[in-house]
């Protein structure tokens, strides 16, 4: 994996030729708590693009911010976390213009969340039918009885087996793998144009996580929904992804094409999840060593200084790691990264999602 000199994109770089307009679009987003006089960035500047009919893998460690990227998107930030800055287009319109009552007609309408545990998610007291109906209802008018029909539908494309019958079950008289199911029933009902699934097998075992990926994949293509899915699971990532947007420390420090990046990871935080996916053609009864690890934990948002947020566990680390975050650059065999260039500016343009980008001055020629 060779350190190539990078070039930063500009905002006059233009998307991969045919690509579609995004249906979703964020903008330097931040997000910062504040609690006992400190303030302490959880988001920043976040940018990256969905488009009709692709899966984006937002990937990272526990604590890297992706799930809070999900939330901020959905305004449902939790407190203490306050949006700074940017902006979250839905076809065009920004979500932050919308009051609360307009940002309930978004949920479950136009983006709908798929989370991790479904036992925790579904609530324990409606029947799996009622669970189902309820968007359909609220969102598009439907009477009891044709909410109901559309209930049967759901659960049968999703695979539930007696559709007619198991519409009326709780959630606790199904298995991990139907209640997930359960779950993307009811995400899909709507017919969302973006579907965001947080962990969406990390509950399951293999077979069933096999099973949920396939179901996605049928639904998206069935229905041309977005889908950002959220993991650390780089096994899930090279199932799922079209492309791919690596966190660390509330920042984007890699993203491109899946191929590319698995291929030809650049950032020493990519390389590191990648040394750490098991070799995908070996035999499961198949002794291995132990699978490399990368040292040291995820910085608490209160612990993070200026400069690049993986310097503490980086084997390269260098002084101006820990002066100032590189700007968002691409690989290029030709020229120089542009340090005129504000980082600003870079990262809006390279979140179009055209070209492999990485965040890491190993990438950026020093200035003489
Ligand atoms: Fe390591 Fe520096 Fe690159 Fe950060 S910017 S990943 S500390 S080499």
């Amino acid at each position: 994996m060779n350190a190539a000199v990078l070039q930063v994109t500009t905002p006059g770089d233009a998307p991969a030729a045919g690509a579609a307009d995004p249906v979703l679009r964020v903008e330097n987003l931040t997000l910062a708590f504040r609690a006992r006089g400190r303030s302490a960035d959880v988001l920043n500047a976040v940018s990256f693009e969905l488009r009709p009919g692709e899966t984006l893998c937002l990937v990272g460690e526990s604590g890297c911010g992706k799930s809070m990227t999900a939330l901020a998107i959905m305004r449902l930030v939790p407190e203490p976390g306050r949006i700074g800055g940017g902006r979250v287009l839905l076809r065009g319109e920004d979500l932050a213009a919308r009051d609360e009552g307009a940002m309930r007609q978004v949920r479950g309408n136009s983006i709908s969340m798929i989370f991790q545990e479904p036992m925790t998610a579904l609530n324990p007291v409606y029947t799996v039918g009622e669970q189902i109906a309820e968007p359909l209802r609220l969102h598009q008018g439907l009477d009891k009885a044709r909410a109901r029909a559309r209930a049967i539908e759901m659960l049968r494309s999703v695979g539930i087996p007696a559709p007619e019958r198991r519409v009326d079950d709780y959630p606790h008289q199904m298995s991990g793998g139907m209640r997930q199911r359960v779950m993307i029933a009811i995400a899909l009902a709507c017919d969302p144009a973006v579907l965001i699934a947080d962990e969406p097998t990390t509950a399951l075992d293999v077979t069933v996580q096999a099973q949920i990926f396939d179901l996605l994949r049928e639904q998206q293509a069935r229905r041309g929904t977005a889908v950002l899915m959220i993991t650390h699971d780089m096994g899930a990532v090279s199932e799922m992804a079209d492309r791919i947007v690596v966190m660390y420390g509330g920042r984007i420090v890699e993203q491109g094409a899946c191929r590319d990046v698995l291929a030809e990871p650049l950032h020493p935080y990519t390389q590191g999840l990648i040394a750490c996916l098991p070799e995908l053609d070996r035999e499961p009864d198949e002794a291995r060593p132990d699978l490399p690890e990368i040292p040291g934990v995820v910085p608490s948002i209160w612990d993070r200084g200026p400069g690049c947020p993986f310097q503490a566990r980086c084997e390269r680390a260098m002084q101006r790691c820990r002066e100032a975050f590189p700007p968002l650059a691409r690989p290029s065999r030709a020229g120089a990264i542009r340090m005129d260039v504000d980082a600003a500016a870079a990262t809006d343009a390279a979140a179009s999602g055209a070209e492999h980008g990485v965040a890491c001055w190993l990438y950026v020629e020093a200035q003489a």
